[in-house]
């Protein structure tokens, strides 16, 4: 006999009310984000406090409490004040698509255990690997977020190139990478799952920029050789994540063709730039690597988290986490597309081709190249407003939707002035009407902005700045007034 409270669990009609409630919740909330303009953008509260409340709080069997509760207690991203971490004010619909994946739950291991999003994804990745400018016989497929994508690809990229079977016998060999010091830590990190540990990691030095330094990927690829290590990918940022500039991937494109190893791009915030006309120019040459990683949750409007890892030859998708004897008996690789498991980490996996899928049947490419455009565009219109204000400096110029900057129109010492920017941001945050975040670069502290809101306006900018300023002086005078 099935108990009750199962029954109550699993119960359709419960469902449907709860589901109702939260809909009306959700689009309430989503209103009042976008239209009014003096809502705060988080509420902060230390995390003990936090904690305290959760752990004393009882939703009494109300849903629709609960709700209001998370609601409150969270970051709000579609308010247009929202100017911190990258990550995307998700479109409505693709909470719709979470919500349809979330109950039907089919785990897509295996083809039968999701069909309709085994096909989505492929026709996705092909219509990804077009819009990069790939050929044929590229391919790819979906996965857990940037930093298990660019695992995979250099998991992929091993297997290709390494002159030993490291799948099957392990490390015999030295083996390293080449990437810039202002990569994302995941590659890093990446490497270091590899065995490859930290002599396996090359940092190429950056320009002024913060940009690779492409003049020297040669002299020290000789170094590496001369000291026994083998050499077999080397990762472009675009754009690396505290600046947001692009490396230059044609140059990097090209080293890497001569030296015959792998070309990866970590595009896990700005490939998407991709889709727009005006900025793909940013991306020149990443048709010629040989493995492409952009997030949707980032700058593609899809919730958490799901990236594409697209290939210019797609047959390498099928050998990464396979032996090489094996591969070799393989039937063709069209018969096996629909077996995703084999070709990702992920054994359960998430239906995330919905969200994809969705976007582009409803709303076209064209929806991609709207919002990266219009955020690249906020990106520069920030730009503009700092460089007119002495009050600020830029750290370096912003050349997409990431800004860093920092106040330096008071006169005081370089490490007062990073105390001080540590204190404007940690003053921001308490005040909660806009969300930014900070970065270090070198020995400097930045405050640092994402524009990730489509709806902010240059208003909103100027409306920061102003504040900044406020908090700034605000926290010069308690100094001051300090016995
Ligand atoms: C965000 C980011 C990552 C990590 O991606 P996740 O999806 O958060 O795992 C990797 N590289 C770059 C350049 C990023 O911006």
């Amino acid at each position: 006999m099935k108990s009750s409270m199962l029954r109550k669990v699993y119960s359709a009609e419960e469902f449907r009310k709860n589901g109702h409630e939260l809909i009306d919740q959700l689009s309430d909330h989503l209103e009042a984000a976008i239209n009014e303009p003096n809502k705060k953008v988080i509420k902060w509260k230390e995390p003990d406090d936090e904690y305290d409340f959760w752990k004393e709080y009882n939703p009494n069997n109300s849903f629709a409490a609960f709700n209001q509760e998370v609601i409150k207690r969270c970051v709000h991203l579609h308010n247009p004040k929202y100017m911190g971490h990258q990550i995307s004010p998700s479109a409505p619909i693709t909470a719709l698509s979470s919500l349809l994946n979330a109950l039907l739950n089919n785990g897509m291991g295996v083809y039968e255990m999701g069909m309709a999003p085994t096909a989505m994804e492929r026709v996705v990745c092909k219509e990804i690997c077009e819009v990069i400018g790939y050929g044929k016989s590229s391919d790819g497929f979906l996965t857990s977020g940037g930093t298990l994508a660019n695992l995979t690809a250099l998991l992929c990229a091993r297997n290709k190139i390494v002159k030993t079977n490291v799948w099957e016998e392990g490390n015999t060999s030295k083996l390293a990478i080449m990437v810039s010091e202002e990569a994302h830590y995941c590659i890093d990190r990446a490497a270091r799952i590899m065995g490859l540990g930290a002599k396996g990691i090359i940092k190429i030095p950056v320009d002024s920029n913060y940009a690779i330094r492409t003049d020297l990927l040669e002299s020290y690829f000789d170094q590496a050789n001369e000291k026994g290590l083998e050499v077999f990918a080397v990762i472009g940022s675009a754009p690396s994540t505290a600046t947001g500039v692009y490396d230059d991937l044609e140059e990097m494109a090209n080293f890497a063709i001569k030296k015959k190893i792998w070309f990866h791009i970590d595009g896990a915030h700005g490939g998407a730039a991709i889709f727009s006309s005006k900025y793909k120019r940013l991306l020149k040459g990443i048709e010629k690597a040989n493995s492409v990683a952009i997030d949707g949750h980032k700058m593609m409007m899809m919730p958490s988290i799901t990236t594409a890892l697209l290939f210019k030859d797609g047959q390498d998708t099928h050998h990464t986490f396979r032996q090489k004897a094996d591969y070799l008996l393989q039937e063709s690789v069209e018969e096996d597309w629909y077996n995703l498991a084999k070709r990702t980490f992920e054994c359960t996996k998430y239906m995330m081709s919905l969200h994809w899928y969705i976007l582009m049947r409803f709303y076209g490419r064209k929806v991609f190249d709207n919002f990266v455009t219009t955020l690249y565009d906020l990106g520069r219109e920030m730009r503009d407003l700092i460089l007119t204000d002495s009050f600020f400096e830029l750290a370096v110029e912003p050349v997409c939707n990431i800004v860093c900057f920092r106040v330096v129109g008071v006169t005081t010492s370089k490490d007062t002035l990073n105390k001080l920017n540590t204190d404007i941001r940690q003053s921001l945050l308490e005040d909660g009407s806009y969300y930014i975040v900070k970065t270090s670069l070198g020995n400097t502290t930045y405050l640092r902005c994402t524009l990730m809101n489509p709806f902010t306006t240059k208003e909103d900018i100027q409306g920061l700045l102003n504040l900044i300023k406020v908090k700034t002086h605000q926290l010069l005078s308690l100094k001051n007034n300090k016995p």
